[in-house]
């Protein structure tokens, strides 16, 4: 299976604002990281269009830029940043073991964890060819661009509910697209939602089709799959809240999960139930999910795997 092995002190999988947060970090500690950035450099940010909510960024930035800005940061640094996909691991093995592409073996002391999630889309060809254009995944970062306008948003669980409801508050109305006769969202929240004048729940209702004149959204094209009825619903923002799948597939079987896939880690750090193994951003957070709250936990990951790092070395010291 490998054909070479390499030994690191700290290796980072994935590439978003968690992954180069660690790298910066855990590269002026000197770990010597290095970060392989998955088949998506950059991640879910290389997907958006204008950032405006992170700090540091007055006249905002596109997420593109943001994700090369912190690449080139973390390699001023020294961290080694480079292509390639983590296909499995063993998380017994210690030095930790882990396969890039399928052959190439890497030992690393640390390992932290920021592959991310990734959000589900419907899958239709109009909503890829809207993406960015009215098009989103994520109301808090693109809400703002549809002020005082008319949007759709699609989910009926925790997620849509709660993005309804900031919707509401800077959009002019707000249509929820529920496929079944009720929310999978707790009680609370979609007694939120029901007391928001703005936002008009449509139950029964599958998305069809994003309609647009090219350029931007203009209209949604529903079915009522109670009565087989189509009708277009004109807006300019059409948000998707269906769920997110965090890219976890294989670290199951060695690492602590949720039910749903996101690693877990210990309470106020980013340990997870393997030692020196630690976890990050997205993969990890299923409830804050922003850019911001991604690079803190990065911060956490590196002096996490520094500490544990000096804490073994101070063991090795006493022993001899
Ligand atoms: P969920 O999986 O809970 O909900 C997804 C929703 O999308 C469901 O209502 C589902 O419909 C709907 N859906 C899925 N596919 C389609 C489709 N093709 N067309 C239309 N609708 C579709 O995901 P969430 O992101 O909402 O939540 C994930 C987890 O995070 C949950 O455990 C949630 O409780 C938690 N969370 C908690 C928050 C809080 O406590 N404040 C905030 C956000 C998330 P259906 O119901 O018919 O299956």
């Amino acid at each position: 299976m490998s054909q070479e092995i390499e030994h690191v002190q700290c290796l980072i999988i994935g590439s978003g604002p968690a992954g180069y947060t660690a790298a910066i970090y855990a590269a002026r500690a000197d770990l010597k990281p290095v970060m392989y950035t998955g088949m998506e450099p950059g991640g879910q940010l290389t997907q958006t269009t204008e950032v405006d909510n992170f700090p540091g960024y007055p006249s905002g930035i596109t997420g593109p830029e943001m994700m090369e800005d912190l690449r080139k940061q973390a390699e001023r640094f020294g961290t080694d940043i480079r292509f390639g996909y983590v296909s499995e691991v063993d998380f017994l093995s210690v030095p930790r073991k882990v396969i890039v592409d399928d052959i190439k073996t890497i030992t690393a002391d640390t390992v932290i964890i920021s592959t991310g999630a990734t959000a589900k889309w419907l899958g239709l060809p109009s909503e890829q060819k809207y993406n960015g254009f009215g098009v989103s995944a994520c109301a808090v970062c693109d809400g703002f661009f549809f002020k005082g306008q008319d949007v759709a948003i699609v989910g009926a669980g925790d997620t849509a509910a709660e993005e309804a409801t900031y919707l509401a508050k800077l959009c002019r109305k707000v249509y929820m697209l529920v496929r079944r006769d009720e929310f999978r969202a707790s009680k609370a929240m979609v007694h939120r939602v029901m007391n928001t004048p703005n936002i008009e729940v449509i139950y029964n209702t599958e998305t069809q089709e994003i309609i647009g004149n090219g350029k931007n959204v203009t209209a949604v094209r529903v079915l009522n799959n109670q009565t087989n009825e189509e009708s277009d619903i004109p807006v300019e923002g059409f948000f998707v809240a269906i769920g997110h799948k965090p890219n976890t597939d294989i670290f199951k079987g060695w690492l602590d999960m949720d039910e749903t896939g996101y690693l877990k880690t210990i309470p106020g750090s980013t340990k997870t139930n393997v030692e020196g193994v630690f976890a990050a951003g997205d993969v990890q957070d299923h409830y804050y999910r922003q850019a911001v709250t991604a690079a803190g936990s990065g911060c956490m990951a590196a002096l996490d795997a520094e500490r544990y790092l000096a804490a073994k070395e101070d063991e090795v010291k006493m022993v001899s």
